[in-house]
């Protein structure tokens, strides 16, 4: 039964590949940067009306939503349609906004990193609404905002809002078509010291508040070696990433100074230990220590404030999610799929880490283009992925 409607999905997938691949040509035409994903949520917006979804939506954040079925297990489908920005465009040997399609590639800013996973996800339910096949289950197709400045912000938005409790999440962030089953968090930190400022011609007069974050810098380098460790996700880091001060002038000693903190954290990694191992090396100068905060307003204007702390996240390899992955991909493809992490973090932070909602990854394209120049994924990935999102509910459902 599950074999056949396997072989009918691969069929339907394989003939609307040139649909997908020109849906995401479209939606890569459409420059989205965080907070400014409104064109691409009109363009997936209508083609999800166009193709009779049961149900379309967009949530107060502007999160765009798509429907299929209304059985027991919900499934809920997440890629993110902003991107970063291209950077150095001398570095583009294609155009990234052409979205040009050359040997059975697709190049563009946002191409892997996540417009390929949204536009196989709304192809995916294209699929299932064509096909119309019952299944025990509830499929939300979502296409996230400010993914790229804040991943889980926006997916917590709409489970909250819509007070959805999925059974699954699965990402669409790439996985070079493999099963991913988590990946590091990472927190972002602030230290501040503070001195007295005065003349700088008479130094010893105040206390220069540089001079007082020297040894906390020290310490956190002298900390990286020695972070904790996850056998499957590998080892924390820690790395200053930027440094400014106040001053009153160019002659005079500043009286505040502020360093920024990137660490990539492991699941042993809590954010009191974090912030706690921080504040161990700052209080001899008095520095205090912080995790940044984040509260850009989305392009409709709703402005959710979040601490940025996102955690990692692991689920077990014989777990349901990664098994019922493994066999729809062997269902569809003939063969076993590979299982793997993901060097970067994803809004799996928020579903598996925060809420323990079972997160799996699968998507189109490989993590080495996301955020590279000549952005790009293969045309073979895209029915494939479409594929496996219209399969796989039917398997894990069952
Ligand atoms: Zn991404």
């Amino acid at each position: 039964m599950v074999e056949n409607l396997a072989k009918d999905i691969v069929t339907k997938a394989r003939s609307e590949c040139e649909y997908t691949a020109d849906l995401l040509q479209r939606i890569i035409r459409v420059p989205s940067p965080s907070c400014q994903e409104e064109q691409v949520v009109k363009i997936l917006r209508e083609e999800m009306e166009r193709f009779g979804a049961e149900e379309v939506f967009t949530d107060s954040i502007g999160n765009v939503v798509g429907r299929f079925g209304k059985g027991s297990k919900t499934i809920l489908y997440d890629s993110h349609m902003d991107t970063v920005g291209v950077g150095d465009r001398a570095c583009w040997k294609i155009d990234p906004f052409s979205a040009e399609r050359r040997d059975g590639v697709i190049y563009g800013r946002g191409a892997s990193d996540n417009k390929a996973g949204i536009a196989c996800m709304v192809a995916g339910l294209k699929i299932l609404t064509a096909l119309a096949r019952p299944g025990d289950f509830t499929l939300y197709v979502v296409g996230i905002v400010q993914e790229e400045d804040c991943e889980g912000l926006a997916l917590s938005s709409l489970v909250e809002e819509k007070r959805l409790s999925p059974d699954c999440v699965v990402l669409g962030e790439c996985t070079n078509l493999a099963i991913n089953r988590g990946h590091r968090g990472r927190a972002e930190l602030e230290v501040v010291t503070r001195g007295r400022s005065c003349h700088a011609s008479a130094p010893e007069r105040g206390e220069n508040a540089i001079y007082k974050i020297t040894p906390v810098i020290e310490g956190i380098e002298r900390l990286a070696g020695g972070l904790p460790s996850d056998r499957f996700l590998g080892q924390g880091s820690i790395a200053v990433t930027k440094i400014d001060c106040e001053t009153p002038s160019l002659n005079a000693v500043p009286d505040r100074c502020r360093i920024y903190i990137d660490r990539r954290v492991v699941p042993s990694d809590t954010r009191e230990s974090i912030v706690g191992e921080i504040e161990g090396i700052a209080r001899a100068t008095g520095g205090q220590v912080a995790i940044s905060r984040y509260s850009r307003p989305s392009y409709k204007g709703l402005s959710r404030e979040r601490e940025k702390f996102f955690p990692a996240w692991a689920i077990p390899e014989d777990s349901r999610e990664v098994v019922r992955a493994s066999q729809t991909y062997q269902l569809l493809f003939g063969d076993k799929p590979a299982v793997s992490k993901w060097v970067f973090s994803t809004d799996g932070n928020y579903s598996m880490g925060m809420k323990q909602i079972p997160t799996i990854g699968f998507g189109p394209a490989e993590e080495r283009h996301a955020h590279a120049a000549d952005d790009q994924v293969k045309v073979d990935h895209l029915w494939r992925s479409a594929a496996f999102y219209a399969l796989f509910p039917y398997v894990y459902s069952t």
